[in-house]
């Protein structure tokens, strides 16, 4: 927060300013990398309530709290969120935004704007709507695209795609996505598929596509990219098709890990710290909730999780106790 005189750091000397708070396991698509078939996840008596997530996003503002990003599962089909947001905005974080796959953004979009929200990243792993429905399990690719024009109607900025790259299934999305960056203000963004879906380790490493090749593909295609200045703390690397509207980004956290540069605490919805997306360790603080004065049991809880972050995170296939849907990305 702007004013906070102290900071968060970790034992490796990393600034801590970004949250990522998952308000729900429940998604409403089952993207095959993301969400396993019968993975389905409900909200427990105990999940974050509006008034949890005010307090830990207060504790968090104490020691420096510069971005919050509310994500799940989805974070759409938790209704409290325009409160959660304006929670935040009421704060004074200044960066709110949500990770969202968008079928639900064009009817919820007003009340979101209206309470805070300020950037949107949305899920869009193909253009074509066949792969799209095959890489989510039946979603429609025609719903993200109302998302995105709802987005720039109500004036977000920057609109941000996500692209989970995945050989075999829509390697093929590649040029197409890019060009949506020529003429569109989108940063359209390729993620390196991450073993976060308990997937078969053979199938997962034949799947598994390095950024480089996507960039490689991209100039081949487009020629070289020029790359643009961006925040070092930011996961994405990004570039721009020379004399396009748009940007492309590349977020390569297996082939190229930025563990040594990451700034995130994420809170799970069942009232977990998880100090590192890749490392299972998580630490249950729902004591700090439930104590008599919460947020000063939550400053506590947030500094011992933030000693016990991982120098690195572990990108191996490994079987998880969580999956992705579960942790928020
Ligand atoms: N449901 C929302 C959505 O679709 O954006 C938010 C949650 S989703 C877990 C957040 C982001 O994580 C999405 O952009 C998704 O593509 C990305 N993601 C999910 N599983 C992933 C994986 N195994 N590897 C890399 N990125 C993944």
């Amino acid at each position: 927060m702007g004013g906070s005189a102290v900071k968060l750091i970790d034992n490796y000397g990393r600034l801590i300013k970004d949250l990522r708070i998952s308000v729900t396991p429940r998604c409403n698509l089952h993207c095959l990398y993301c969400h396993p078939l019968g993975w389905e996840q409900s909200e427990p008596p105990g999940t974050l309530s509006v008034e949890d997530v005010r307090r830990f996003m207060q504790a968090m503002q104490m020691l420096g709290l510069e971005s919050v990003r509310f994500t799940g599962g989805e974070p759409l089909v938790r209704k409290e969120l325009p409160e959660m947001i304006a929670a935040a905005k009421e704060l004074g974080i200044p960066d709110i935004a949500i990770t969202t796959n968008g079928l639900l953004f064009k009817r919820k979009a007003k009340a979101l704007v209206d309470a805070g929200l300020r950037r949107i990243n949305l899920s869009m792993d193909a253009v074509t709507p066949e792969v799209f429905r095959a890489m989510t399990r039946g979603g429609e690719v025609k719903k993200v695209w109302e998302a995105i024009e709802t987005a720039w109607e109500l004036g977000l900025h920057p609109v941000k795609i996500n692209a989970v790259m995945i050989r075999g299934m829509n390697d093929g999305e590649v040029i197409p996505l890019a060009a949506l960056s020529l003429d569109k203000p989108l940063e359209v963004r390729f993620l390196e598929y991450m073993h976060l879906d308990n997937s078969n380790p053979e199938l997962y490493q034949q799947r598994f596509i390095p950024g480089a090749e996507t960039k490689a593909r991209i100039e081949a295609h487009f020629g070289p990219l020029e790359q643009i200045a961006h925040d070092p703390t930011a996961p994405a690397r990004v570039y721009r098709i020379p004399g396009a509207v748009g940007r492309i980004g590349f977020i390569n956290p297996v082939a190229e890990p930025f563990c040594s540069k990451c700034s995130r605490l994420r809170l799970t919805a069942d009232k977990k710290i998880r100090p590192c997306l890749l490392t299972e360790l998580e630490m249950d603080i729902a004591w700090a909730f439930a104590a008599p004065n919460p947020v000063e049991a939550l400053v506590d809880a947030i500094l011992l999780a933030t000693q016990r972050k991982p120098a690195f995170g572990n990108t191996l296939p490994t079987l998880r106790q969580r999956v992705m849907v579960g942790i928020g990305g």
